[in-house]
């Protein structure tokens, strides 16, 4: 019960605070009778759309269990002494943030940021990591679950860089009719995503798919091997991550690739340019503007996946 948390400090001071969402803000705490550190989401309920993101979150993860899931523990809700309303949602915690922190730790306050840099088979696992759990929420459950927000922030490292991905406020539930995904009553339209990563049907007012939530992985891991986010300016109206990665391919691939990548652990023989050239292939296979020609990530979870045993 929310009554059994302590904060691991002093009480929800800004020193426990981890981060802020969308929807409010999220602290590191303690849970005295399991002596087992949580993160804590505390909704700002005056917040448009604060309610939906909190139900979808809860609706989303409650049947569904995954290695690269980031964990609720529960969901709860009270009300203060000046009868102000909130709900928080209480997740496990993951000690190395978000993959955001670690592809731009310039950006990064200093207490905050990771001491190194991911290496090439950390980065491939880390992208294996999150095709898989998106491969078991499209096709694995009796629905399928859109996570429609996928992005960097979104996309937690536990103690051994494990990939958990969270953040399901904006995440909708299809039900499966004649091999064909249809949005159930509990969902509605409108999901806009985040800028950059949100597939580009989304802003044309085009149905919620799984498509659209390759689209997002494939801008992931695009962002994740170039060190370059989508929404960055050097990019014009006309030339995007995508046409930049496509630019370089095969010939100038280190060059895009983020010069801060460890090669270390390659097989001799196997070089670094020939690896990445693969990955972005993978990626802009899912970057591909009409839906239906994207990869399915059970796909892109076994390119992935044999990539990284030919070249490690
Ligand atoms: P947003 O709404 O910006 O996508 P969230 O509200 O889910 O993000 O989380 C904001 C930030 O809080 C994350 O980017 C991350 O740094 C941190 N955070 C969220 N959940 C956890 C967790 N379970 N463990 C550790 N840090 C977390």
């Amino acid at each position: 019960s929310y009554g059994d948390l302590r904060n691991a400090t002093d009480g929800f001071s800004s020193s426990s605070l981890i981060g802020s969402g969308s929807f409010g803000a999220v602290f590191k705490a303690l849970l005295p009778a399991q002596n087992k550190v949580v993160a804590v989401k505390v909704l700002n309920m005056q917040r448009r759309g604060a309610m939906k993101s909190f139900m979808a979150e809860c609706e989303s993860l409650k049947d569904v269990r995954h290695r690269n899931l980031v964990k609720l523990l529960t969901a709860c809700s009270s009300i203060d002494y000046q009868g102000n309303q909130f709900r928080a949602l209480i997740y496990e915690f993951m000690p190395n943030g978000s993959l955001d922190m670690w592809l731009h730790p310039e950006e990064v306050e200093e207490i905050h940021r990771p001491s190194r840099n991911l290496t090439l088979l950390e980065r491939l696992r880390i992208a294996i990591d999150v095709a898989s759990v998106l491969d078991y929420l499209h096709v694995h459950c009796h629905e399928a679950i859109v996570h429609c927000d996928l992005k960097p922030s979104n996309v937690l490292l536990d103690n051994d860089l494990t990939a958990h991905v969270s953040d399901f406020g904006l995440a909708r539930i299809l039900l499966k009719l004649d091999q064909e995904y249809f949005l159930n009553q509990l969902s509605s339209a409108g999901v806009r995503g985040t800028i950059g990563y949100a597939a580009p049907e989304y802003g044309l007012g085009g149905q919620i798919s799984t498509h659209g939530d390759v689209y997002s992985f494939g801008i992931l891991v695009l962002e994740m091997f170039s060190g370059k986010r989508p929404t960055n300016e050097v990019f014009g109206e006309n030339f995007t991550l995508c046409s930049y990665v496509k630019s370089a391919l095969p010939e100038r691939v280190l060059e895009v690739a983020d010069e801060f990548i460890l090669h270390s652990g390659l097989r001799i023989g196997f070089p670094a340019a020939k690896c990445l050239t693969l990955v972005f292939e993978v990626g802009l296979r899912c970057c591909e503007e009409s839906p239906m020609s994207r990869l399915a990530m059970s796909e892109a979870v076994k390119e992935l996946i044999s990539i990284r045993e030919s070249f490690f």
